[in-house]
Protein backbone atom coordinates (compact mmCIF):
# COMPACT_ATOMS: atom_id res chain seq x y z
CA UNK A 1 0.00 0.00 0.00
CA UNK A 2 1.13 3.39 -0.95
CA UNK A 3 2.08 5.33 2.25
CA UNK A 4 2.20 9.23 2.93
CA UNK A 5 5.15 11.03 3.91
CA UNK A 6 4.23 14.39 3.02
CA UNK A 7 1.61 16.31 1.07
CA UNK A 8 3.88 16.20 -1.78
CA UNK A 9 6.22 12.90 -1.30
CA UNK A 10 4.78 9.34 -1.54
CA UNK A 11 6.22 5.89 -1.57
CA UNK A 12 5.41 2.12 -2.13
CA UNK A 13 7.16 0.71 0.73
CA UNK A 14 10.11 -2.04 0.20
CA UNK A 15 9.02 -5.83 -0.25
CA UNK A 16 11.70 -8.45 0.98
CA UNK A 17 10.26 -11.24 -1.09
CA UNK A 18 12.08 -10.10 -4.13
CA UNK A 19 13.61 -7.56 -3.03
CA UNK A 20 11.78 -4.74 -4.60
CA UNK A 21 12.63 -1.34 -3.15
CA UNK A 22 10.70 1.19 -2.30
CA UNK A 23 9.41 3.47 -5.19
CA UNK A 24 9.02 6.93 -4.99
CA UNK A 25 6.48 9.62 -6.15
CA UNK A 26 6.68 13.16 -5.71
CA UNK A 27 3.83 15.93 -6.40
CA UNK A 28 4.59 18.79 -7.74
CA UNK A 29 1.50 21.64 -9.33
CA UNK A 30 3.28 21.02 -12.97
CA UNK A 31 4.69 17.42 -12.76
CA UNK A 32 4.84 14.43 -10.99
CA UNK A 33 8.21 12.54 -10.37
CA UNK A 34 8.64 9.21 -9.56
CA UNK A 35 11.77 7.85 -7.99
CA UNK A 36 13.23 4.27 -9.24
CA UNK A 37 11.58 2.54 -11.56
CA UNK A 38 11.48 -1.42 -9.48
CA UNK A 39 12.66 -4.25 -10.75
CA UNK A 40 9.88 -5.23 -13.08
CA UNK A 41 6.84 -5.34 -15.25
CA UNK A 42 4.78 -6.21 -12.26
CA UNK A 43 6.93 -3.97 -9.61
CA UNK A 44 5.58 -0.71 -11.92
CA UNK A 45 2.15 -2.20 -12.29
CA UNK A 46 1.58 -1.98 -8.61
CA UNK A 47 3.40 1.36 -8.14
CA UNK A 48 0.65 2.74 -11.01
CA UNK A 49 -2.34 1.15 -9.45
CA UNK A 50 -1.67 2.25 -6.04
CA UNK A 51 -1.03 5.65 -6.95
CA UNK A 52 -4.45 5.62 -9.17
CA UNK A 53 -6.15 4.91 -5.35
CA UNK A 54 -4.85 7.78 -4.07
CA UNK A 55 -5.69 10.02 -7.11
CA UNK A 56 -2.40 10.94 -8.75
CA UNK A 57 -1.43 11.24 -11.57
CA UNK A 58 0.54 9.28 -13.72
CA UNK A 59 4.34 10.23 -13.26
CA UNK A 60 6.06 12.46 -15.82
CA UNK A 61 9.40 11.46 -15.00
CA UNK A 62 11.11 8.79 -13.61
CA UNK A 63 14.34 9.60 -12.00
CA UNK A 64 16.64 6.35 -10.98
CA UNK A 65 19.31 5.90 -8.11
CA UNK A 66 21.55 3.68 -9.53
CA UNK A 67 21.54 0.87 -11.90
CA UNK A 68 21.20 -1.81 -10.08
CA UNK A 69 18.55 -4.57 -10.96
CA UNK A 70 15.75 -3.85 -8.35
CA UNK A 71 15.52 -0.49 -9.55
CA UNK A 72 15.98 -0.20 -13.26
CA UNK A 73 14.81 -3.32 -15.05
CA UNK A 74 10.72 -1.91 -14.56
CA UNK A 75 12.46 1.21 -16.39
CA UNK A 76 10.98 -0.25 -19.76
CA UNK A 77 7.50 -0.12 -18.53
CA UNK A 78 7.11 3.28 -17.01
CA UNK A 79 5.49 5.50 -19.82
CA UNK A 80 7.48 8.56 -19.03
CA UNK A 81 10.90 9.99 -19.29
CA UNK A 82 13.65 8.45 -17.82
CA UNK A 83 16.83 10.23 -15.98
CA UNK A 84 19.89 8.60 -14.72
CA UNK A 85 23.50 9.66 -13.99
CA UNK A 86 26.14 9.16 -17.32
CA UNK A 87 27.78 6.67 -15.48
CA UNK A 88 24.23 4.65 -14.88
CA UNK A 89 23.21 4.71 -18.24
CA UNK A 90 26.86 2.99 -19.03
CA UNK A 91 25.76 0.24 -16.56
CA UNK A 92 22.54 -0.04 -18.49
CA UNK A 93 23.76 0.13 -21.74
CA UNK A 94 26.07 -2.76 -20.81
CA UNK A 95 23.42 -5.13 -18.78
CA UNK A 96 21.31 -4.26 -22.15
CA UNK A 97 23.25 -6.77 -23.60
CA UNK A 98 22.90 -9.56 -21.27
CA UNK A 99 21.58 -13.29 -21.93
CA UNK A 100 19.32 -14.89 -19.26
CA UNK A 101 19.72 -18.66 -20.04
CA UNK A 102 20.97 -20.27 -16.99
CA UNK A 103 24.37 -20.35 -18.70
CA UNK A 104 24.79 -16.83 -19.15
CA UNK A 105 23.88 -16.10 -15.68
CA UNK A 106 26.17 -19.26 -14.04
CA UNK A 107 29.08 -17.17 -16.63
CA UNK A 108 28.28 -14.03 -14.88
CA UNK A 109 28.50 -15.59 -11.55
CA UNK A 110 31.57 -17.07 -12.04
CA UNK A 111 33.22 -13.84 -13.75
CA UNK A 112 31.67 -11.62 -10.49
CA UNK A 113 29.45 -9.62 -12.96
CA UNK A 114 26.64 -10.39 -10.73
CA UNK A 115 26.50 -12.26 -7.90
CA UNK A 116 24.16 -14.96 -6.06
CA UNK A 117 21.73 -12.63 -4.14
CA UNK A 118 20.79 -11.04 -7.32
CA UNK A 119 20.61 -13.85 -9.17
CA UNK A 120 18.37 -15.86 -6.72
CA UNK A 121 15.82 -12.49 -6.53
CA UNK A 122 15.71 -12.26 -10.36
CA UNK A 123 14.99 -15.87 -10.38
CA UNK A 124 12.19 -15.51 -8.03
CA UNK A 125 11.09 -12.12 -9.49
CA UNK A 126 10.49 -13.70 -13.25
CA UNK A 127 9.34 -17.07 -13.28
CA UNK A 128 9.57 -16.47 -17.45
CA UNK A 129 13.28 -14.29 -17.96
CA UNK A 130 12.37 -14.10 -21.20
CA UNK A 131 10.59 -10.81 -19.91
CA UNK A 132 13.32 -9.36 -18.92
CA UNK A 133 13.88 -6.13 -20.46
CA UNK A 134 16.68 -3.64 -19.89
CA UNK A 135 17.10 -0.28 -21.69
CA UNK A 136 19.10 3.24 -21.48
CA UNK A 137 17.36 6.55 -20.12
CA UNK A 138 15.71 9.24 -22.19
CA UNK A 139 17.96 12.11 -19.98
CA UNK A 140 21.15 11.64 -18.98
CA UNK A 141 23.13 14.32 -16.63
CA UNK A 142 26.43 13.92 -15.36
CA UNK A 143 26.41 15.26 -11.51
CA UNK A 144 23.55 17.21 -10.91
CA UNK A 145 20.35 18.00 -12.09
CA UNK A 146 17.07 20.43 -10.50
CA UNK A 147 13.75 19.01 -11.95
CA UNK A 148 11.45 22.21 -11.06
CA UNK A 149 7.80 20.09 -10.58
CA UNK A 150 5.98 23.60 -10.03
CA UNK A 151 6.50 24.77 -6.40
CA UNK A 152 8.82 22.16 -5.58
CA UNK A 153 12.06 21.50 -6.87
CA UNK A 154 13.98 17.60 -6.82
CA UNK A 155 17.77 18.30 -6.74
CA UNK A 156 19.57 14.89 -8.09
CA UNK A 157 22.91 14.56 -7.19
CA UNK A 158 25.49 12.09 -7.76
CA UNK A 159 27.32 11.27 -4.23
CA UNK A 160 30.35 9.16 -3.02
CA UNK A 161 28.97 5.61 -2.14
CA UNK A 162 30.40 2.52 -1.40
CA UNK A 163 27.92 0.64 -2.72
CA UNK A 164 28.17 1.67 -6.33
CA UNK A 165 29.88 4.14 -8.13
CA UNK A 166 26.96 5.53 -9.92
CA UNK A 167 24.45 6.63 -6.63
CA UNK A 168 22.32 9.29 -6.93
CA UNK A 169 20.51 11.11 -4.50
CA UNK A 170 17.29 13.21 -4.91
CA UNK A 171 16.46 15.93 -2.33
CA UNK A 172 13.40 17.66 -1.93
CA UNK A 173 14.57 20.58 0.03
CA UNK A 174 10.75 21.78 0.03
CA UNK A 175 9.69 18.84 2.19
CA UNK A 176 13.19 18.09 3.81
CA UNK A 177 12.81 15.13 2.70
CA UNK A 178 15.59 12.59 0.69
CA UNK A 179 15.32 9.60 -1.75
CA UNK A 180 18.28 7.74 -1.01
CA UNK A 181 18.35 4.82 -2.75
CA UNK A 182 20.86 2.13 -1.42
CA UNK A 183 23.81 5.04 -1.35
CA UNK A 184 23.99 4.14 2.15
CA UNK A 185 25.28 0.18 1.56
CA UNK A 186 28.42 -1.75 1.56
CA UNK A 187 29.63 -2.83 -1.92
CA UNK A 188 28.52 -6.33 -2.22
CA UNK A 189 29.81 -6.47 -5.64
CA UNK A 190 33.47 -7.33 -4.76
CA UNK A 191 34.28 -10.47 -2.21
CA UNK A 192 33.50 -10.08 1.02
CA UNK A 193 31.18 -6.80 1.89
CA UNK A 194 32.72 -3.99 2.48
CA UNK A 195 32.87 0.03 2.61
CA UNK A 196 35.28 2.42 1.66
CA UNK A 197 36.62 4.47 4.15
CA UNK A 198 36.94 7.97 1.91
CA UNK A 199 33.66 7.11 0.26
CA UNK A 200 31.49 6.83 3.50
CA UNK A 201 33.19 9.90 5.70
CA UNK A 202 32.28 11.72 1.92
CA UNK A 203 28.83 10.28 2.18
CA UNK A 204 28.42 11.31 5.99
CA UNK A 205 29.85 14.99 5.48
CA UNK A 206 27.49 15.52 2.86
CA UNK A 207 24.61 14.67 4.64
CA UNK A 208 25.13 16.24 7.31
CA UNK A 209 25.36 19.17 5.34
CA UNK A 210 21.86 19.05 3.43
CA UNK A 211 18.99 20.11 5.71
CA UNK A 212 16.29 17.15 5.65
CA UNK A 213 14.50 15.78 8.44
CA UNK A 214 13.86 12.12 6.43
CA UNK A 215 15.33 9.85 4.47
CA UNK A 216 14.23 6.90 2.50
CA UNK A 217 16.27 4.00 2.10
CA UNK A 218 15.97 1.43 -0.68
CA UNK A 219 15.01 -1.70 1.85
CA UNK A 220 14.19 0.04 5.05
CA UNK A 221 11.85 2.05 6.56
CA UNK A 222 12.49 5.87 6.51
CA UNK A 223 15.27 7.11 8.48
CA UNK A 224 15.13 10.54 10.67
CA UNK A 225 18.31 12.25 9.64
CA UNK A 226 20.07 11.58 13.32
CA UNK A 227 19.55 7.89 13.10
CA UNK A 228 20.56 7.52 9.50
CA UNK A 229 24.57 9.97 10.89
CA UNK A 230 24.43 7.64 13.37
CA UNK A 231 23.84 4.48 11.21
CA UNK A 232 26.60 5.61 9.01
CA UNK A 233 29.02 6.53 12.39
CA UNK A 234 28.36 2.75 13.33
CA UNK A 235 28.43 0.39 10.56
CA UNK A 236 28.88 -2.87 11.85
CA UNK A 237 30.53 -3.95 8.17
CA UNK A 238 34.56 -4.13 7.69
CA UNK A 239 35.82 -0.44 6.54
CA UNK A 240 38.71 -0.40 3.92
CA UNK A 241 40.67 2.35 2.82
ZN1 LIG B 1 21.84 -1.44 -5.04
Amino acid sequence: MLKKLTDKIYYLPFNEETDRPILGYVKGEKYSLMVDAGNSKKHVELFMEEIKKENLKYPDFVVITHSHWDHTYGMKYVDAPSIVCRRTNEYLENMSKWQWSDEAMEERLKSGEDIEFCDTMIRREYPDRKEINVTTADIVFEENLNINLGGIVAQAMKLDSSHADDCVVVFIPEEKTIFIGDIISEDFHHGEPVYYKHKLLSLTEKFKELEFETALFGHMEPFEKSELINWLNEVEIEIVD
